[in-house]
């Protein structure tokens, strides 16, 4: 069941939301097809009272609240600066999505609405949550359409918030930004509510959707509030900016871009390719990698190899030792797949206790050869552990089952050596586990 509902701002990341397609699905957005009916009734009714709650409001306050030319000259820049961020920021974002561990993600959008907040009135604050909201499902980053309205309707509940606040301390004008330090404290408060708004609406429907989920993962990190901190205070920057020289504010996206790929660019890159339970390359990038290593052995018509390792009755350890020892076992065998292979094989993690290894150059002549070595090296392997009872203990007797398979004679892309290496240790575990099974033979 998913946990949450996916929204801009503080969005679910990988692994509580299903893997959304880029590709158009035909009728995704039918509401007949929406999974939300799936989800527990509370859960369900809890959705649809925000998002009526939303719609109210934004259709009170467009009849409420009048809007005049000026305004829509800034709204029609923000909703231009919001689509260009989104888009200079989306290979960072899914890079940040593969590499996150918790539940929520957020990202620098509330920049552009609570800059919007500050700078044009309601009704077109609303129109840059269409824009955003309507960006976002085109590019499948929060999913199904159920999804982006319950993002939209906690990012017009937010801001009006933020609004009502603000309003208190300054009647009327634009920049909505009050004087004097009354002012700073009223415009924290305001950033403050924006923030817990936004951020209540959806651990509710995480935890109404799954009331078991553990709270570190409908929590957001720490290291989140500091980037909604940061895109509030951007906000109010933007806000200055768009109401005394709105041009620059192509200075401030630049800014925003290069300081987002300067420090956080190499920072989820490495977090994307690097399992960190055991260190080693995660099966996204690994097969990434695989298949620019196949593209060099076609060109040179060189011969490479593909291991596939599966530890044997690894879940009946788990039972007697527990899952904390188990992932101590699991990085031992990780260190010794990575010193029994040279330094440009690619030992990736596949799924819990499966590995898979690249091995360039290696033909049919060495691959049983190599592999049988790796399987004899974890089989002498003896790990110190911390025992489920008392003090550590030493674990020996392990044992995996290995299939290979070899470019050309098993296949010509990743995904058929893949196939015919897992066939080859099924046919491993089936002819009594430790030990070697060639695809092709
Ligand atoms: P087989 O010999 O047929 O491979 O038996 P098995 O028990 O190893 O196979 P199975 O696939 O049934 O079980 C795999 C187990 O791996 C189940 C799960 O408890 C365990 N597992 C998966 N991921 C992790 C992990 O990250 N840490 C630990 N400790 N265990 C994991
Ligand atoms: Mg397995
Ligand atoms: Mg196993």
């Amino acid at each position: 069941m998913n946990a949450s509902y996916g929204f801009e701002h503080v969005e679910p990341s990988r692994g509580l939301v299903a893997v959304h397609s880029q590709r158009w699905q035909p009728r995704r957005w039918h509401p007949r097809r929406w999974q939300l009916w799936c989800e527990r009734k509370i859960a369900i009714a809890y959705v649809l009272t925000v998002d009526i709650a939303a719609v109210a409001l934004a259709v009170g306050m467009i009849a409420a609240i009048p809007v005049h030319s000026g305004d829509l000259y800034r709204c029609a820049l923000l909703v231009v600066g919001a689509l260009v961020h989104r888009e200079a920021l989306r290979r960072i974002e899914s890079l940040r999505e593969q590499a996150s561990t918790n539940g929520l993600r957020t990202d620098l959008t509330s920049l552009w609405i609570f800059a919007a907040a500050l700078s044009v009135p309601l009704p077109l604050v609303f129109a840059v949550t269409a824009v955003v909201c309507l960006h976002s499902w085109y590019r499948g980053s929060s999913g199904r359409l159920y999804r982006t309205l319950f993002s939209g309707a906690t990012m017009v509940l937010a801001p009006t918030a933020a609004v009502a606040l603000l309003r208190l301390a300054q009647h009327s004008g634009y920049p909505l930004i009050p004087h004097g330090p009354l002012g700073l404290a009223v415009m924290i408060g305001a950033g403050t509510a924006y923030w817990l708004v936004n951020y209540a609406l959806v651990v509710g429907a995480a935890r109404l959707s799954d009331p078991l989920l553990p709270a570190r993962q409908v929590l957001a990190n720490p290291s989140d509030l500091v980037v909604v901190a940061a895109s509030l205070g951007l906000g109010v920057a933007l806000a200055v900016m768009l109401t005394v020289q709105p041009w620059m504010i192509t200075v401030l996206i630049i800014t925003v871009f290069a300081l987002h790929r300067a420090l956080l660019l190499p920072h989820f890159q490495q977090a994307a390719r690097t399992d960190s339970k055991t260190g080693l390359l995660t099966a996204g990038f690994w097969r990434e990698a695989a298949g620019r290593e196949l593209e060099r052995a076609r060109r040179l018509a060189d011969p490479l190899g593909v291991l596939m390792l599966d530890l044997d009755h690894f879940k009946s350890f788990n039972d007697r030792m527990g899952h904390l020892v188990g992932d101590q076992l699991l990085r031992a065998v990780a260190d010794k797949l990575r010193s029994e292979t040279r330094p440009y094989d690619l030992v990736g993690r596949f799924g819990g206790e499966e590995f898979v290894i690249l091995l360039p150059g290696v033909g049919n002549a060495q691959v049983e050869h190599i592999a049988d070595r790796i399987r004899e090296c974890i089989s002498r392997l003896r790990v110190l552990v911390d025992g489920p009872c008392d003090g550590p203990v030493t674990v020996d007797g392990i044992s995996v089952s290995i299939g290979a398979a070899v470019r050309p004679d098993d296949g010509d892309d990743i995904h058929q050596l893949l196939l015919a290496a897992d066939g080859a240790l099924m046919a491993a575990k089936a002819a009594g586990r430790d030990r070697v099974r060639l695809a092709t033979r």
